[in-house]
């Protein structure tokens, strides 16, 4: 079995991203593998009885993404990979990751782990729900609450 050639850093620009992008960002080296950045904007539900196209909304959708682009770019240069990939996509915060990772075809899925217990595992997180639905291996670093 070959190396790693293909990461997927998912962050969601918690404190916690620096220790998740620390060990995604070691690993690739070890294996001079590319690391491709993700962030995902969780939709804000629209008024449910209204299906028109709200302008406000497609405002706040711009500038989210507009945010998280610049911040997204901040952390690459930060850890010293400028030029690596970066996307930030609206929608389900799983299901972009995972139509993210298999549209790349990446090997490697890297995000946080809370050690979760009792209701919160029960309602599941977002390593959780990766590793369930997967193309490929995922590392979930461990994260101290
Ligand atoms: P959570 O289950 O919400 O505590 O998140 C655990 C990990 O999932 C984070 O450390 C990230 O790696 C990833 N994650 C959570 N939310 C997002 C998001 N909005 N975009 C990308 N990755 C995320």
């Amino acid at each position: 079995m070959g190396g790693y050639r293909h990461l997927l850093l998912a962050v969601d620009f918690s404190p916690d991203t620096e220790k998740v992008a620390a060990r995604a960002v070691d690993l690739a080296q070890r294996y001079g593998a590319q690391v491709s950045l993700l962030h995902v904007i969780e939709q804000i539900p629209v008024d449910p009885a209204n299906d028109l196209v709200i302008p406000e909304q497609v405002l706040l959708d711009d500038q989210l993404m507009n945010t998280a682009r610049d911040s997204l770019r901040e952390l690459a240069q930060r850890f010293g990979i400028p030029d690596a990939p970066q996307y930030v996509e609206l929608g389900s915060t799983k299901t972009e990751i995972i139509r993210v990772a298999k549209e790349l075809q990446v090997d490697l899925i890297v995000v946080g782990s809370h050690g979760r217990h009792g209701l919160a595992l029960l309602l599941g997180s977002t390593a959780n729900a990766v590793l369930h639905a997967a193309p490929c291996d995922v590392l979930a670093v461990r994260i101290k609450d």
